[in-house]
């Protein structure tokens, strides 16, 4: 029976869908206006793995992971850069799909980019000043926090004091609010140099929770199944997406909250303000491979913090090195017709204690103990000629269904020839002459993902291995 932690009900409860089968998730993705940073990528990962074991358990899943391509931060940093938003965020899209597919990741079913739904925003937008959910104040409207009685429900915070500042994602508007907890809905256009667009509700942009519920809602339904984000989120993010959802259908959102803690460095959250931050990229300069950054990242259950150290990365990197070693020995082992009962116990226990721990709120560190122990007991018995054919073909099998959820039992690349490297190095370099910078930098990162690290001089390009 699986079993999620739900934020909202402060329990650990049955997975029930809406609708018998099917599973139909929303996840607040990443904001484009820079590389993410690795805690970032935990929380990109946990969904992945919530993901695919809604599908090792035979859900039908329909995942939407939302896009925020404009605000405040993206529209300041595309005015330094003079580029248009579409065009300053579309490095940042670009990158975050290397690192996501890099790190072993399954595409979402849906993707929705918030520019591409103005239209679906403001008209939910009209909705709750129907409603008498939203009022304006200037070119500006907002959402009356005193007209949704529940509000508070999710984060369990006390509202009776004045809560302006109590998380760094807070809008700290300059306009005109009744109440200093109302947030904005849509924010009338200022000056002639932000991106605007041309409404109903006057020429301006959306506040930044008005996405989340609007988006999910049209990919979802009014009510779904799963919403998921990082720990962050809940006050005051996902408060106000519930705020907007209800206030504008009168139905529930959401039935299952799920939040991921974070991953911290020297005890402290990971995050671009405070800078103490990696990216992917940073890692992968340091020698470490995508897959010993997924497992790494995926070893710890999601409601526990991680502390980010290289000590932890190393161990990581051999634990999956150990793995494919495993995962090889097994492929290669020459059998005799026949099977190891005692062998084929263990293989039972070892997807039944990965399917328990995974089931109790999506254990991870439970089933991979389940998957170590299974490969002690099939190398020992390779090693004493006790692994039969049958037992060979079942445990590949089981590989396969581990990875389906796990992906970390992953080939390694073959090692690139001094030629290729070099070919590679002379396409970037005619790759720059066309000033086709995008390509320019999949080359390098290409390289730098199998290890080979390059260095501008201006005697040309050098590189050495890893
Ligand atoms: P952002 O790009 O800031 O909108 O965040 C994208 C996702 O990363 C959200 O689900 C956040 O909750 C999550 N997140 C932000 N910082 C961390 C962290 N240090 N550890 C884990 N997840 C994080
Ligand atoms: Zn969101």
């Amino acid at each position: 029976m699986l079993r999620f932690f739900n934020t909202l009900t402060g329990q650990t409860e049955e997975f029930r869908p809406m609708r018998e089968g099917e599973a139909k998730m929303y996840y607040c993705g990443p904001t484009v206006w820079d590389y993410g940073h690795v805690g970032n990528f935990r929380s990109v990962i946990c969904t992945d793995i919530l993901r695919r074991y809604l599908k090792f358990k035979g859900f039908r899943v329909t995942h939407v992971m939302n896009i925020t391509d404009v605000d405040d931060r993206i529209i300041a940093q595309s005015l330094k850069a003079k580029l248009p938003i579409d065009e300053y965020t579309e490095k940042y899209i670009a990158a975050f799909w290397e690192d996501f597919e890099a790190l072993g990741c399954e595409r979402p079913e849906v993707v929705p980019r918030a520019t591409r739904h103005i239209p679906e925003m403001v008209s939910l937008i009209e909705k709750l000043e129907d409603r008498g959910h939203a009022y304006r104040s200037d070119d500006s409207i907002y959402y009356r926090i005193s007209s949704f009685k529940e509000y508070g429900k999710l984060s369990k915070i006390n509202f009776a004091g004045n809560i302006a500042g109590a998380s760094e994602r807070i809008d700290t508007d300059k306009y005109e609010k009744e109440d200093a907890r109302d947030f904005a809905l849509w924010k009338g256009a200022e000056s002639p140099d932000e991106p605007a667009w041309d409404t109903g509700i006057g020429r301006g942009r959306p506040g930044w929770h008005i996405e989340c519920s609007a988006m999910s809602m049209k990919y979802l339904g009014e009510t779904f199944d799963i919403h998921a984000g990082g720990v962050d989120l809940i006050f005051p993010h996902h408060e106000n997406e519930i705020a907007q959802s209800e206030g504008a259908t009168g139905k529930q959102f959401v039935k299952y909250w799920i939040h991921y803690e974070h991953l911290k460095v020297n005890g402290e959250s990971m995050s671009k303000s405070k800078g103490n931050y990696y990216t992917f990229r940073d890692l992968q300069e340091q020698g470490f491979s995508a897959t010993a950054v997924r497992y790494y990242l995926l070893s710890v259950p999601y409601r526990k913090q991680i502390n980010l150290t290289l000590e932890g990365l190393r161990a990581a990197e051999k634990t999956v090195g150990s793995l494919r070693d495993f995962h090889a020995r097994l492929k290669e082992a020459k059998v005799e017709p026949g099977a190891n009962e005692h062998l084929r116990d263990a293989e039972r226990r070892a997807l039944e204690e990965f399917e328990a721990g995974m089931d109790d709120d999506l254990n991870t560190s439970v089933a991979l103990a389940a998957i170590h122990n299974l490969t002690r007991e099939v190398n020992t018995a390779i090693a004493d000629h006790a692994l039969y054919e049958e037992n060979k073909r079942e445990l590949l099998a089981l590989i396969e269904r581990f990875n389906s959820v796990f992906n970390i039992f992953v080939e390694e690349q073959p090692l690139l020839l001094d030629e290729e490297i070099q070919k590679l190095i002379d396409e970037r370099q005619e790759a720059r002459r066309r000033r086709d910078f995008a390509r320019a930098d999949e080359i390098r990162y290409e390289l730098n993902s199998r290890g080979i690290t390059l260095e501008d001089t201006k005697d040309g390009v050098r590189w050495k291995r890893r």
